[in-house]
């Protein structure tokens, strides 16, 4: 069997093609959710999207009781390590940097399954984010490492990770596709789109409040939607900021009306991972609120800009856009992959297992 882990929505969203082709190959795959996203909105909404429902926990609360990085850890990995035990999978796969997948390959490799983590190598080369620590760790441990960018597969190389290293192309490509978003003529692509939420933008009071100026003041010229993720609107409750009243904020949207808003604005304002890929899938320019990114593709191909978490250079590089935007608003699909990535992974998984059973039928033959 084996366990796909997933925590959050873009685990979810890049995990679901993954586990499509496993199944198709009539390879048993069970989905494992670690309740670092629990509700409706930010993960019920997105299984039932790609028509997966949760194996395990069976009956249990998916809700973690704590939140904090090393409390969260403590708390996936026991638990995964549990199921690890019960079930032995196979392999155990996870994608991405979050806590869960750092969890998860601790857990395998001392449980003694295979780890294979979906979107390796990606590197912003930044000590201080944990979600680089949580890359590096998993790739390190990891049997099967799925590089989605030649970028990524060059960081493995370089840093010679112990496992088997693909390239594979990225799973967003292929979700996004799945949802067939609607295609938007550029003259009637209007407004902007803004998504933030990650730990470095939104905990610091200082840092969101920046975040906030350059929205109020985007707000006061164009319109604006920003879904806003839960952490977001907790952490500007906690620090006692106010959303601009010029800003559209809303609940988080579904997938597939989430990249409709994607593909129908002239440009997205985001430190999400995913969005800045889907902005460069769907050819719409993005302007990356981060002071660094593991993604630099988008950059390097001129369809986005790293703007920094300063007002100033937010708005700059937003001015910058609209100013020379049929240069930036270029889909740039192939930086992706072929959009069979899932389907890649899954040969990949499929001839691993092969190799360890006939290893072990080998072993036994010659009575070892
Ligand atoms: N997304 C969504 N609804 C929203 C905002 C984002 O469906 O309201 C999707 C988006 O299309 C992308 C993914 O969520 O595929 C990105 O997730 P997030 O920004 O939470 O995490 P990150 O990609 O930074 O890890």
């Amino acid at each position: 069997m084996i366990f796909a882990v997933v925590g959050t929505r873009p685990e979810v969203i890049k995990m679901a093609p993954v586990i499509l082709a496993l199944r198709r190959r009539g390879l048993e795959v069970a989905l494992v959710a670690t309740g670092q996203h629990h509700d409706w909105l930010m993960m019920g909404a997105f299984l039932e999207r790609f028509g997966l429902s949760i194996d395990y926990p069976q009956g249990h609360r998916l809700e973690l009781g704590r939140r904090d990085l090393l409390g969260s850890f403590v708390e996936i990995t026991a638990g995964l390590g549990t199921l690890i035990e019960r079930h032995r999978p196979e392999l155990v796969l996870a994608a991405g940097d979050t806590t869960t997948v750092v969890a998860a390959a601790f857990a395998t490799r001392k449980g003694g399954s295979a780890f294979g983590h979906v979107e390796s190598g990606l590197r912003a080369f930044c000590r201080q984010l944990p979600e680089e620590e949580h890359r590096i760790c998993a790739d390190a441990m990891a049997d099967l490492a799925f590089a989605p960018t030649r970028i990524a597969l060059a960081n493995l190389e370089r840093e010679r990770v112990n496992g088997r290293v693909l390239l594979t192309g990225n799973p967003i490509l292929d979700a996004l596709r799945w949802q067939q978003p609607v295609t938007v003529p550029k003259e009637r692509r209007a407004g902007i789109l803004v998504t933030v939420h990650r730990q470095e933008t939104v905990d610091d009071p200082v840092r969101l409040g920046k975040v906030l100026a350059a929205l109020r003041a985007l707000g006061q010229q164009e319109s604006v939607l920003w879904p806003v993720h839960p952490r977001t609107r907790a952490k500007a409750r906690e620090h006692g900021l106010d959303f601009p009243a010029s800003v559209r904020a809303v609940e988080p949207l579904g997938h597939g009306e989430f990249l409709e808003s994607l593909a129908r604005a002239r440009l997205v304002v985001t430190d999400s991972g995913g969005v800045q890929e889907e902005a460069a899938i769907l050819g719409t320019p993005c302007v990356t609120v981060r002071r660094n990114t593991e993604r630099p593709e988008t950059i390097e191909a001129g369809v986005g800009l790293l703007a920094g978490i300063e007002t100033a250079g937010i708005l700059s590089a937003v001015r910058q856009i609209l100013r020379d935007w049929e240069h930036f608003a270029r889909p740039a699909p192939e930086l992706y992959g072929d959009g069979r990535a899932g389907e890649h992974i899954a040969a990949a998984c499929a001839e691993f297992l092969g190799e360890r059973v006939d290893a072990g039928t080998l072993s036994r033959a010659a009575g070892k």
